[in-house]
């Protein structure tokens, strides 16, 4: 594949190459434009990243990511990149009770949206039939949530008990579901943070809730295949290089990302780091950004046992320390007694006692999985990311910055920008492909980067407002 930049193209310098730095440049290189990356890491793919195995030597992924139906840029990336063949379609979730028993659940494809959850619903067995028509409703009226319909902001845990959501369909239900997509507490998030996973997440089409699962590593996905693909199309990827500054003139308009000693001009830059680092970089464009927004902590464990233990791909834990597990996928050359475990919001787990975290979860899983018992731990690994996702709580979006800067030809990207979405792979390549198309109203080159969200039937539009 040869480049497909013109000579004269402008050149779009890109400050960091994780999902949203990514997504921009795709859609920039395929409107002809010049684009250079720029990452710090040996490799692409930011925070979605893997590490080597140290039983099979392969690479494991530091934390599991998945994607939902409902997350169609990142869905449509996957595919512009050819790169959609390495991930797997899953309609069934499974729930494990606190006693052990188990619940799969799988939205109709037959019936029209929101009633193609009903099946999901009759079969959360763990639920009385009250709690769940209760459970139902809250859905229903949680879609239904206006900003400022309860008198002002609050936090969703609060809003739920609020509207008299049963305690056991609290804890048992959005507790672990909202704080799986969120990756925060539902104790911080706020309602329209749960709001946007209930529409967009369940309710809006009947395959809004698909779960989505890389069948090879992230650092191979991201890090060499989205990588290869650029640069087969003229992207100057620069890994290993940490940009140290920007260069300014006297009208505020960028001019050179500054490497070191070494400067590279530009046309456009798209600053598509976290905000703490972005607020080092153009302090005087995120000022507010950079002193309100907090991350929020995800904690993998990963486990390594003398012969397979998990019976199913993954699986929700209802009720332990333990919130989602993962079994290690053949296709991805993992040892076959791997299996990872996800805690989401993990600040001060277990008072950061991390032999007691192990310990808890390894007998959470033998509890579960009767195959763990007899089964030998060979290795572990805890790995959390302290700042994983930006923490959704009331009135963050008010301080989201949008792409487009007063700078002129500075950008911003990244999960943490004004997207409308959390902190998610989605939300990192919408942000991508909002600056590229921000760039290009700017310099009058029009770039086409985003698609639309999966349709909503008319029932839905009744209930929720278009
Ligand atoms: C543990 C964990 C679990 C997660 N699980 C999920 C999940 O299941 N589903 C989901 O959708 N999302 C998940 N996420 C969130 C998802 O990974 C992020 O939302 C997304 O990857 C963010 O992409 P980004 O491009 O905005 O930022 P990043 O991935 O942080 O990319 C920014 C890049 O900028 C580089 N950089 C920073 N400073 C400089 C500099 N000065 N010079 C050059 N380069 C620089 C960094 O090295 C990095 O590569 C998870 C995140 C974590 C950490």
């Amino acid at each position: 594949m040869t480049a497909i930049t013109a000579p004269s193209a402008p050149r779009v310098a890109i400050i960091g190459g994780g999902l949203a730095g990514l997504a921009a440049a795709a859609a920039l290189v395929e409107a002809g434009w010049s684009v250079s990356i720029y990452e710090a890491r040996r490799r692409v793919g930011g925070r979605a990243a893997s590490f080597e195995d140290p039983v099979t030597g392969g690479l494991v992924d530091a934390c599991q990511h998945v994607a939902m139906g409902c997350c169609t840029n990142f869905l449509d990336l996957c595919r512009q990149t050819g790169v959609a063949d390495a991930l797997r379609c899953d309609r069934t979730l499974f729930f494990i009770a606190p006693d052990g028993s188990r619940a799969a659940c799988t939205p109709s494809r037959l019936l029209p949206a929101p009633l193609h959850l009903a099946p999901l619903l009759l079969r959360m067995k763990h639920f009385t039939l009250t709690e769940r028509i209760r459970l139902g409703l809250g859905m229903l009226r949680l879609a239904r949530y206006r900003v400022g319909a309860t008198g002002g902001p609050g936090t969703a845990a609060a809003w739920l008990a609020a509207i008299g959501q049963p305690p056991r369909v609290i804890e048992y239900f959005w507790r672990p579901v909202l704080e799986s997509a969120l990756g925060e507490s539902i104790d911080l998030v706020s309602v329209e943070a749960a709001r946007k996973v209930a529409v967009d997440g369940f309710l809006a089409h009947p395959q809004a809730a698909d779960v989505f699962v890389p069948l090879e590593p992230l650092g191979t996905l991201f890090g060499e295949r989205i990588a290869g693909w650029l640069e087969q199309r003229g992207v100057a990827v620069h890994t290993g290089v940490i940009v140290t500054g920007l260069d300014r003139g006297t009208d505020g308009r960028g001019q050179a990302v500054r490497c070191g000693d070494v400067e590279h001009s530009f046309d456009a830059v798209i600053v598509a780091v976290p905000w703490r680092q972005a607020g080092r970089l153009v302090p005087d464009l995120v000022p507010t950004a950079d002193e309100s927004l907090t991350g929020s902590p995800i904690t993998a464990v990963h486990l390594w046992f003398d012969r397979p233990v998990i019976d199913l791909p993954h699986a929700v834990f209802l009720g332990f320390t333990s919130q989602w597990v993962f079994r290690g996928d053949e296709s991805q050359n993992a040892d076959p007694g791997y299996c990872q475990v996800v805690i989401s919001a993990s600040r001060g787990l277990l008072d950061g006692d991390r032999q007691r975290l192990l310990e808890t979860v390894v007998e959470e899983i033998r509890h579960t999985f009767p195959a763990a018992r007899a089964a030998r731990l060979t290795e572990s690994r805890i790995v959390t990311d302290p700042t994983a996702v930006l923490s959704v709580r009331p009135g963050v979006d008010a301080v989201r910055p949008r792409a487009t800067t007063a700078a002129g030809n500075i950008f911003l990207a990244g999960d943490w920008t004004a997207t409308g979405w959390p902190s998610t792979m989605e939300g990192a390549v919408r942000s991508g492909r909002l600056a590229a198309e921000a760039v290009g109203t700017a310099l009058g080159r029009p770039v086409t980067g985003m698609v639309a969200d999966l349709p909503k039937g008319w029932i839905v539009k009744a209930i929720v407002g278009k």
